[in-house]
């Protein structure tokens, strides 16, 4: 049986990865359980660099083979923003920062509306290269908030396939799509080859 570090004090984050990785012969460890109250600061300019400073960083305060996130969103008129600034856009939160956004956008028209939500995960273990993995959901700024599911852009976000925003699809389809579901899956298979190489 491995241990592995959730380097996250996110709940939902948690859950999402534990249901991800069931079947792993992986224990999945919080900061919490390890008593790390260190918090590591997101200073990287792209998701990757941020996520791998937090994988890194808690790896060497744990010991524990680790794994770190970092996610945002992206929209094509505002040359990528806010990407690693989404928690922080407009230096406001919740409801203030979608009327932000949309003020950012309000001349720009639905065609030209697209936005990707993006997560990378950064897996580190002692004595090896780190690895990366990356998930997108492509999708398009709608004019006005719809839904109260979710949360952060989620109510602005709306999906082409699914013909409504993020924030109206139930949890668990959105746990099924999201950017952070892709590149989830894609960290367990290099999971997968960890437990087989040991
Ligand atoms: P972090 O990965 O927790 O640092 O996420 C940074 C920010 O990206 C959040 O505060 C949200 O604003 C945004 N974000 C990340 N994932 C999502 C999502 O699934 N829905 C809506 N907003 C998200």
């Amino acid at each position: 049986m491995h241990e592995l570090l959730i380097a996250t004090r996110n709940q939902g984050k948690l859950r999402e990865f534990t249901a991800i990785f069931a079947g792993l012969d992986v224990t999945l460890r919080t900061l919490d359980d390890l008593g790390i109250p260190d918090e590591i600061e997101e200073t990287g300019t792209t998701f990757a660099a941020n996520a791998i400073l937090k994988a890194e960083g808690y790896l060497a305060l744990s010991g524990l083979p680790t794994l770190a996130d970092d996610s945002g969103l992206e929209v094509a008129a505002l040359n990528s923003a806010p990407g690693v600034y989404s928690a922080r856009y407009g230096g406001v939160k919740g409801e203030a920062q979608l009327r932000y956004l949309l003020d950012q956008m309000k001349d720009v028209p639905w065609h030209a509306r697209l936005a990707r939500f993006v997560c990378v995960i950064a897996l580190a273990r002692p004595g090896h290269p780190t690895e990366v993995v990356a998930g997108t959901l492509p999708g398009v700024i709608e004019h006005e908030p719809r839904g109260s599911g979710g949360f952060g852009y989620d109510p602005l976000f709306y999906l082409l396939d699914a013909n409504c925003t993020m924030a109206e699809l139930p949890a668990e389809r959105k746990n099924q799509i999201s950017h952070r579901a892709v590149a989830a899956r894609a960290a367990r298979v290099v999971l997968a080859r960890w437990a087989n190489e040991l």
